[in-house]
């Protein structure tokens, strides 16, 4: 197959929701199809730690899934599907969002009886914002929810998108007889005693199936009827720009629905996209010389050993082992020896990585995220991630004073993973740590101790307003007991403000000096 094959036959997306909407169950149901695990359970048991670590090394060597399933790879039919899991829980937003920086598409999954929720709202804006296609899973049919024409338009309604149902449930809950599924003109039926699953709606059989009398099936046929004059057409073009999101219906938990979802994503999910560098230059999958930007830093799984895997998205070209690589933020050179895929059945080899796939570096701390590798005539750098400004500070300090060493390395480690970060008091040095939630600094403290042997002693700083100032304007004496001038991890100086409070007095002290949210000269 060659390089051009192999790069459109890539689909590379991540599943976005609200905690317990059932992006867990249906991730599952999707490896299971693509033959990646055996048994639906593996995931879930992951997620809620319920395997002693012991095992769990054991089922990702015997089922082959991935470092810390971050990024699941299967084929079906004839595509090679690469999800990228994305933290659920709030405090990781910040993780998740550059995470869907890597992606082409997105499966949105919502809870029938919930509708739209704060977190899959907040997601869904980042999607929008980068005009990716979203494929909407509306879950938990088995399960009494709400009105489907009242779901479809709260999608339109809160989140702004229009949409289309691929699908249309026959009934509810305890009623639950199946789904009408308009594309293959046929109807899947909710566990069938007998015969088929799935019933053709043929000339022949459409009066006659198995649920032909049923009155539930005659109020989706109504509803169909209603949809086609009222409703949105479907249309490619409008799916792959992000404009119209088609929508199926179906219960992850009971399998059903998911794989007529899969075949139909398959079909519709974009190819790799270009990626735009700092100079507006639009990088094509098809360019020749590799490309790629690292958009997660993840320690490994055994903390015995402290390398950590940076996560690329290759943008262009292919990627061969041993190549090396400039990175653009030190100019240097890097190999990629050390490299890994996430296919089900060879986790160690990277068979053939292409524009569209994610590779696995091993990394001893050359790698940022958010940086770009580049190959040939490739030289500037991808468009910088999101950053977010933390809210919430701590002040660190190492327990022991003996250990400052793998003190300050561990610091220097998690803060260059993006998990949390960093500023130096300007005049004592102190360390201070900032984050979007508080359990950042939990997942921080527990990892500085089991990976690094170092104990830390937090202390609360609580809320505190960010503002970076230009370095020229930069005055010792205007820092006051209501601010506190830092510099982060780049050097850049900032105030921390107490409060707005604090920042409008600021202001009102020493109007000629510029405070910015982002650094920038
Ligand atoms: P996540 O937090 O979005 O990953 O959600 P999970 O996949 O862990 O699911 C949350 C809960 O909903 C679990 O108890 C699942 O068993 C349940 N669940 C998921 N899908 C379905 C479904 O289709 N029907 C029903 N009844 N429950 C489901």
């Amino acid at each position: 197959m060659s390089r051009e094959e192999e790069i459109k036959k890539r689909r590379t997306f991540a599943i976005i929701s609200h905690p317990d909407a059932g992006k867990t169950t249906i991730t599952e149901q999707l490896l299971k199809f693509g033959g990646a695990i055996r048994e639906a359970g593996t995931v879930k048991a992951r997620k809620t730690g319920n395997f002693a670590k012991s095992d769990w090394m054991d089922i990702e060597k015997e089922r082959g899934i991935s470092v810390t399933s971050s990024v699941m790879q299967f084929d079906y039919a004839g595509k090679r599907v690469n999800i990228l899991d994305t933290p659920g829980h709030e405090d990781f937003s910040e993780d998740t969002y550059r995470t869907l920086m890597a992606v082409d598409a997105a499966v949105m999954v919502i809870d029938s009886a919930k509708g739209i929720e704060a977190q899959t709202k907040k997601l869904f804006q980042v999607v929008k914002h980068r005009n990716i296609p979203v494929f909407t899973f509306i879950n938990k049919l088995d399960r009494d929810g709400r009105e489907p024409l009242d779901l479809l338009s709260e999608l339109e309604e809160v989140l702004g998108i229009d949409s289309v149902p691929m699908n249309w449930p026959i009934g509810m809950g305890k009623n639950f007889q199946g789904l009408y599924d308009f594309t293959n003109d046929r109807v899947e039926v909710y566990q069938p005693t007998d015969g088929e699953r799935f019933v053709g709606l043929s000339e022949v059989t459409a009066g006659n199936h198995t649920l032909a009398n049923n009155p539930f099936y005659t109020q989706a046929v109504e509803d169909a009827e209603l949809l086609a004059d009222a409703g949105n057409q479907f249309d490619e073009e409008k799916v792959i720009s992000g404009q119209l999101t088609p929508v199926y219906f179906g219960s992850a938990l009971t399998s059903f629905g998911v794989q007529t979802f899969l075949e139909s994503f398959l079909e519709y999910a974009p190819e790799p996209h270009s990626h735009k560098t700092v100079d507006d230059e639009e990088i094509e999958p098809l360019n020749p010389d590799f490309s790629g930007f690292v958009f997660k830093i993840q320690a490994n799984m055994d903390p015995r050993h402290r390398d950590r895997i940076a996560f690329v998205r290759i943008v262009s070209g292919e990627f061969e082992r041993g190549m090396s690589v400039n990175l653009v933020r030190t100019g240097k050179q890097a190999k990629l020896a050390n490299v890994t895929q996430f296919m089900a059945d060879s986790r160690e080899n990277v068979q053939n990585a292409v524009a569209g796939d994610i590779i696995g570096v091993y990394d001893t701390g050359t790698y940022q995220v958010g940086d770009t590798m580049t190959t040939g005539k490739l030289k500037k750098a991808f468009e910088p991630l999101p950053t977010f400004t933390p809210e919430l500070f701590m002040r660190v300090q190492a327990k022991n004073v003996m250990k400052q060493k793998s003190f300050h390395k561990g610091i220097e480690q998690l803060v260059q993973e993006g998990a949390i970060q960093l500023y130096t008091n300007f005049t004592t040095g102190d360390i201070m740590l900032g984050a979007v939630g508080q359990l950042q600094f939990e997942v921080f403290k527990d990892r500085m101790e089991r990976e690094y042997n170092a104990d830390i002693i937090m202390t609360p700083m609580g809320k505190k307003t960010v503002r970076w100032i230009n370095p020229e304007q930069l005055d010792e004496k205007m820092s006051s007991s209501r601010n506190i001038l830092a510099r982060d991890r780049f050097d850049h100086p900032l105030f921390l403000f107490e409060n707005d409070f604090a920042l409008r007095w600021f202001k009102d002290k020493y109007p000629d000096v510029e405070l910015k949210e982002e650094f920038s000269v």
